[in-house]
Formats: structure tokens, C-alpha cells, sequence
């Protein structure tokens, strides 16, 4: 049976660290978009809130209405940039379809862009330079790193390529010394992919994705997934996967209260750069 990697006890831990130095850096701010009503999108907004306020950061929760347009949301985004109580901007996707995520992505200030998807951050994490790093994949480092799970050298296959967990986290295991595949849904085989993982990353979106027999038996398997289905909440691993894994995150529980304490981090993180003048090339 897997040792459990617990997310949720570590995130908590986080975020008594991150409560202490919010308290230091006199309660920063931290501002969220969130256009139209999708009811996933409502509840991670309103956890991250939670999360922020628990730790003394303020937050503020603008919402704006579905069919808003794309220069109604660049102008507020432009406002929280000026704005100097507002140290972290996020702004919640997806976005409707009529909007343009990467053009309003870009439109963030850099130095306040808490979730780390501004291409400037981006590319420094490419370069080995992680600033601001999306938090799903910081928070995974995190778990893999409080339970000492061996990455230099290690064999790392990552399910997904997506901005905001799949490349990221390549990019970070990368940067561990771990050797690295990234599948996807044009992977060939991807029970052979996995099978050699000594550490597995599953961020799909597709319930039960991996089942135990495309475990490596002893290996560490790291499940992002999030699936609301009829049993529930439920990952991307079959939870039987916890009898052929070493090392397993349940969910919930495992990566789900490491990316919210993440992200406090990363506001924490955004300040701190803020104030030693960030040495970003002008955009
Ligand atoms: P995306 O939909 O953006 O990306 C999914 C990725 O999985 C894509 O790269 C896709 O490939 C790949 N994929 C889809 N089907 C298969 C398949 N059958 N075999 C191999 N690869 C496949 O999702 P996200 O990265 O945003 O999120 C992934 C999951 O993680 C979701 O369940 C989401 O809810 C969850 N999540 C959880 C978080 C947490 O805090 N726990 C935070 C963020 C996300 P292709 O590129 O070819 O389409």
C-alpha cells in the first residue's frame, strides 16, 4: 500500500508560514477576474478567497458578466496593474470563447501575474529562471520534495502538456535532474510511457486515465486531476493505484491544497519582487 503524499496537511503547514510573512509585508492584495458564471470556475474563486483571507491576505473578487468584452477586460485588468494595494493579479479561465486568454494573459503586469502564465514568466521558467510559476506544478515540487522523493535521475512521464500544469511541471522536474517524457492525447502508447515512470504526473482530466496496471510498482504517481462525476470527486488515477505505487496524492486532499497554498505563496513571492525593484526587461 502507497505511503500517502498529503496535501493537505503539508498546505497547511504552508499556509501558517505564509500567514506570518503576510503579516510582515503589512497584508498585501490580491485581485481576481472571473467572467461569467461557470459554476467550477465560482468555486475555486471562492476558495482561493477563503484561502487569501485566512492568511491575512486582502482580496478582491471582481466578477464581470459573460458577454463582457475583451476591452472591458483588458481596461479593469489595466486598473489592478496601476493599482498599488494590489500586489497579485489572477485572472480565473477559461474565459468565455469570444474572449482572447493569451492577449489578456499578456496584459498582466508581469511582476503582479500570481498564477505564472505571462509569457515573460513563462520563459523564465524555459531558461531555468522560475519567477512566478503556475502554482499546481510549484505545489507538486513541494510535496515531492517534503516526502524526499528522489528526482535526479529519476524517470518522470507527465500526462498533459497544458500551460498551466502539464509544460510547468516538465519544465520543473526538468530543472530537478529528472529525466523527462511528456505525453499527451496523440501519445502512441501510453501505458508503456507510464509503466517506466519512477515518478508519474497525471493531469488529463479524464477520470480513472491510468488504471494500477500502468503503474510501475514502488513508483511515486502524482494525480492533478479533478473530475466531478456521480461518485464524486475523482482524479485522473484509479484510486486502486494506491495498492502498485510507492509513493500516491489521494484526491481529494492531495494536489488540490497545495496549488491554493501555492498560489498564497506566490503572492507572497509576487510582493517580495515587487519590492526589490523587479528586474524585468521593460515589456
Ligand atoms: P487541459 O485540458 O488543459 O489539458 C489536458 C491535457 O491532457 C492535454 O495536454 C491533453 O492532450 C492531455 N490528454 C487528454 N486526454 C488524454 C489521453 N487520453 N491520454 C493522454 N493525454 C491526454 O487540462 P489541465 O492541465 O488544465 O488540467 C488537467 C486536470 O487537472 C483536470 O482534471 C483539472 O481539473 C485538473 N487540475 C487540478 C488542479 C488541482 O489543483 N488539483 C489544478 C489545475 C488542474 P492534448 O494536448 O493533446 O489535447
Amino acid at each position: 500500500m502507497a505511503t500517502i503524499l498529503d496535501g493537505k496537511a503539508l498546505a497547511e503547514r504552508a499556509r501558517a508560514e505564509v500567514k506570518a510573512e503576510v503579516a510582515e509585508l503589512g497584508h498585501p492584495g490580491l485581485a481576481t477576474i472571473l467572467v461569467g458564471d461557470d459554476s467550477a470556475s465560482e468555486i475555486y474563486i471562492r476558495r482561493k478567497h477563503e484561502a487569501a483571507n485566512e492568511v491575512g491576505i486582502r482580496s478582491n473578487d471582481i466578477r464581470l458578466q459573460a458577454d463582457t468584452s475583451e476591452d472591458e477586460l483588458l481596461d479593469q485588468v489595466a486598473e489592478l496593474n496601476g493599482d498599488s494595494s494590489v500586489q497579485g493579479i489572477l485572472v480565473q479561465l477559461p474565459l468565455p470563447d469570444h474572449l482572447d486568454e493569451a492577449a489578456v494573459i499578456r496584459a498582466i503586469d508581469p511582476a503582479k501575474d500570481v498564477d505564472g502564465l505571462h509569457p515573460l514568466n513563462a520563459g523564465l521558467l524555459y531558461l531555468g529562471r522560475p519567477t512566478l510559476v503556475p502554482a499546481t506544478p510549484i505545489g507538486i515540487m513541494a510535496l515531492l520534495a517534503a516526502y524526499d522523493i528522489e528526482l535526479s535521475g529519476a524517470r518522470a512521464v507527465v500526462v498533459g502538456r497544458s500551460d498551466i500544469v502539464g509544460k510547468p511541471v516538465s519544465l520543473l522536474l526538468l530543472q530537478a535532474n529528472a529525466t523527462v517524457t511528456i505525453c499527451h492525447s496523440r501519445t502512441r502508447d501510453l501505458e508503456r510511457e507510464t509503466l517506466d515512470a519512477d515518478v508519474l504526473v497525471v493531469a488529463a482530466g479524464h477520470p480513472a486515465l491510468v488504471t494500477p496496471d500502468m503503474v510501475k510498482h514502488g513508483s511515486t504517481v502524482i494525480d492533478v486531476g479533478m473530475n466531478r462525476t456521480d461518485a464524486g470527486l475523482v482524479g485522473d488515477v484509479d484510486a486502486a493505484a494506491m495498492d502498485v505505487a510507492g509513493h500516491m496524492t489521494p484526491v481529494p486532499g492531495g494536489v488540490g491544497p497545495m496549488t491554493i497554498a501555492s498560489l498564497l505563496r506566490n503572492t507572497v513571492r509576487a510582493v517580495r519582487l515587487q519590492r526589490l525593484a523587479f528586474e524585468f526587461p521593460p515589456t
